[in-house]
């Protein structure tokens, strides 16, 4: 039986291409209504085109105050899927103050922040909701070359705990997602080198990296009623890595 989100309203960011596309392309085909936010306007507007009905935002999510802007008049929303994030590796020696900054502001900031917005909005109305926030196997291994990649998914995953706990009572579920590498733009930048990737598919007890709709499944699942009394947990799509 296939989840729906018949009339439910949702918000996926990051979602002009790869797992975030896709998240909204399947929310959008199982009923919900679906606002789609990302920074390049001619993903979102090719978006558009492939899911006719889709709402479609065009903000840089690390500039705080536009995103506020664009959300305040955007919500509410039942549904989050915060999955917007940058990966830029650089050995733990040349990490550069702008990747710092950019990626926190991105992957950690933003992620904050727009569930303050869309959680505040929720209380008000008096709606439950679900949150996903998009985090990764890198979360909770070290891997090379992804100081702060991994330290900024840490920080989400223990983000999402305290989320959980304080909007509970709202009736607001906070879970995360965390996916090994994927072959998305992002998987591809980081991960095309043969010699790389062998070394991380050796690690994986199943043997393969995950495909894109192992993650939206996992999603999907956690936005559904399917996981009524799960939140504060983090659900790996890992093929095993963490446990090998
Ligand atoms: P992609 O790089 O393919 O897509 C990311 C999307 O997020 C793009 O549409 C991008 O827009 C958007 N985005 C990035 N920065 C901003 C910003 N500042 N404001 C608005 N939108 C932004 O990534 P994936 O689909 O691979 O990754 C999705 C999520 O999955 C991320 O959280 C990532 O960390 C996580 N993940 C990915 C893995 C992988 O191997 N691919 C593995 C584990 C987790 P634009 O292109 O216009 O910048």
């Amino acid at each position: 039986q296939h989840l729906s989100f018949r009339g439910r309203r949702a918000l996926v960011t990051g979602a002009g291409k790869g797992i975030g596309r896709a998240v909204a392309v399947a929310l959008g085909r199982a009923g919900a209504r679906v606002t789609a936010l990302s920074r390049t306007a001619a993903d979102l507007e090719s978006l558009a085109r492939e899911c006719p009905g889709i709402e479609t935002l065009c903000v840089d999510l690390a500039d705080w105050e536009a995103v506020e802007a664009a959300l305040g008049a955007a919500g509410p929303f039942e549904l989050v899927v915060n999955n917007a994030a940058v990966a830029e590796l650089q050995p733990f020696l040349q990490v550069t103050r702008s990747a710092l900054q950019r990626s926190l502001d991105v992957n950690f900031g933003a992620v904050l922040h727009v569930s303050q917005i869309v959680a505040r909005q929720m209380i008000a109305q008096g709606v439950p909701g679900a949150i996903v926030n998009v985090s990764s196997q890198a979360s909770k291994r070290a891997l090379r070359d992804h100081a702060v990649y991994c330290s900024t998914k840490s920080a989400l995953d223990m983000l999402s705990k305290v989320m959980a706990m304080e909007l509970g009572p709202h009736k607001i579920r906070v879970n995360t997602v965390n996916p090994t590498v994927v072959m998305t733009d992002m998987g591809r930048i980081n991960w095309s080198d043969p010699q790389k990737s062998a070394a991380m598919i050796n690690r994986i007890p199943l043997g393969k990296f995950a495909e894109v709709d192992d993650v939206v499944n996992s999603i999907l699942f956690l936005l559904s009623d399917k996981s009524a009394m799960t939140t504060g947990s983090s659900l790996m799509i890992d093929g095993g890595f963490l446990v090998s």
